[in-house]
């Protein structure tokens, strides 16, 4: 017999992945650079379905049904062009390779374009979920050879975390263009835990409440406009308990926050392409930040901040909290979008926004609600510049923008730090402000540095001699 589908990688994501193929009844062949890898994974999921296990990449090869379509789960970087080229020599034009890794999208442009031209075809594919999505259904977001990808829908599709609106699988556009989504998509998760960090460090060290109290919050949150898989670990994440000391597990976790990389591509990414992502670039930063954590703690010892303590309302501070945080998540998501924009015009990809956000509606990690609200945002206006120019979410914003400044103007008073609140508040600030201070530093450039400047009231590039003036 010929397989339908070959899988190259089984460590965690590659084995769940193909389980979920097996399980949805396609005929997979896998192979392995460690080849008793392959032999442990038949010996011990071989019974979920038809599933055969190769000791080479040639023997793959001559394992699988033509056009051959062979999908890499290897560790990102020059494992996958290493992998290119051991099954390159025993491919055909026609075959298709797929990298499901958490890929640059650079990267993925160039294979992508170095394949095609050999007639071969080429899918960078974003999966998100991590292992428990490869296997009961992840995200994924698929780009490069639209050809293949319609070959492979039947098997995306069947595989994927699938929500009301369907399956959380669509075409997302040429070469880089499902990758360099997956990347936004890490960012925006980024973004998303940095926020709910700091709504929880402001009910711990601004109200003082216990643990438990603000597990209690976030279950509530959960119930409403914040619904989301996030809020919902995080209230879970609160009320567990230490087994040795008996205190919440969460304060016995050292405050330095570990990252692998693609927040810092797409903050690098929206520098790159001039888009504004100041609540994603935040979040990157505070955990630099947290990483500092032996200077901190001596700078702790002598820097000193406000010293007051909170006598407010708590009620009124922790409703104000829960805006900032739903205002602050839609500036996240606006960048996000925006940056994803810029760059389908940048890389000259067409993407649907609408069918984007149910990309993320389920199996991924911030799969939420509102992200319902963000899909019928560009159904209803495909070409939108940005999500707060939406009527729901600039109605929503003007819903909770009040009560989002009281509690940055309460960080900022007891001196709790908040930058993704801050950065989001200023990002919404800037973006509705028809003038900002950017005339100054013209001048300041002209003054310096004689690089001109453009007047309101004419056209035309001028130049002023200012200390003769
Ligand atoms: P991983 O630890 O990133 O990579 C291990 C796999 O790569 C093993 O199969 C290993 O083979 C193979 N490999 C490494 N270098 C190789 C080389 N030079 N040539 C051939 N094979 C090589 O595995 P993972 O965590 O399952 O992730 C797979 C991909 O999915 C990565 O790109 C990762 O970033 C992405 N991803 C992971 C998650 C997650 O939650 N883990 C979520 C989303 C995306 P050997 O067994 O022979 O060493």
């Amino acid at each position: 017999m010929k397989y339908e589908f070959g899988l190259v990688g089984l460590a965690v994501m590659g084995q769940n992945l193909a389980r979920n193929i097996a399980r949805h009844g396609f005929s997979i062949a896998v192979y392995n650079r460690t080849p008793q890898k392959t032999k442990d994974f038949v010996a011990n999921y071989g019974d979920e379905g038809t599933i055969g296990g190769a000791m080479t990449p040639e023997e793959l090869v001559h394992m699988l049904a033509k056009p051959r379509k062979i999908m890499f789960l290897v560790k990102a970087g020059q494992p996958v062009d290493d992998m290119i080229q051991a099954f390159l020599p025993y491919l055909e034009p026609g075959d298709t390779l797929i990298d499901g890794g958490n890929s640059y999208f650079a990267d993925t442009r160039r294979r992508c374009k170095e394949l095609e031209a050999k007639g071969f075809r080429y899918l960078g594919v974003g999966v998100s979920g991590g292992e428990e999505g490869a296997l009961n259904g992840p995200s994924l977001m698929p780009g490069g050879t639209r050809a293949s990808y319609e070959e492979l829908a039947p098997i995306f599709t069947a595989i994927a975390a699938q929500v009301a609106d369907g399956p959380c699988c669509s075409y997302v556009g040429d070469d880089g263009a499902g990758h360099y989504v997956k990347m936004v998509h890490n960012g925006i998760e980024y973004g998303d835990m940095q926020l709910i960090s700091e709504a929880y460090f402001m009910m711990k060290e601004l109200l003082g409440m216990s643990d438990d109290e603000i597990g209690d919050v976030f279950e509530q949150w959960n119930k409403g406009i914040l619904d989301s898989y996030l809020i919902e670990i995080t209230a879970k994440i609160l009320h567990v308990k230490d087994k040795e000391s008996g205190k919440p597990l969460v304060e016995c976790i050292l405050d330095k926050a570990g990252q692998k990389g693609t927040g810092k591509w797409t903050s690098q990414e929206g520098l790159d392409l001039g888009v504004p992502i100041p609540t994603i670039a935040e979040a990157v930063f505070a955990r630099g930040m947290s990483a500092y954590k032996e200077e901190r703690v001596e700078a702790a010892k002598v820097l000193r901040g406000p010293s007051a303590t909170f006598d407010g309302d708590k009620k009124a501070l922790i409703e104000a909290i829960h805006s900032a945080l739903y205002a602050s998540k839609i500036c996240s998501y606006a960048q996000g979008f925006a940056l994803i924009k810029a760059a389908a015009h940048e890389y000259g990809w067409t993407i649907n926004f609408g069918d984007m956000a149910l990309l993320w509606r389920g199996g991924c990690i911030i799969r939420a609600v509102f992200l319902e609200d963000i899909k019928r945002a560009f159904t209803n206006h495909p070409d939108l510049a940005n999500l707060l120019l939406d009527p729901f979410f600039k109605e929503a914003i003007e819903t909770h923008q009040d009560n989002w400044r009281e509690a940055v103007i309460a960080a900022k008073r007891y001196g709790i730090p908040t930058p993704a609140f801050s950065s989001s508040l200023d990002y919404y600030d800037s973006y509705r402000r028809g003038v900002l201070p950017a005339n100054m530093i013209q001048a300041q450039r002209d003054f310096f540095g004689a690089h001109t400047y453009q007047r309101v009231d004419k056209e035309g590039t001028f130049h002023t001699e200012w200390e003769q003036q």
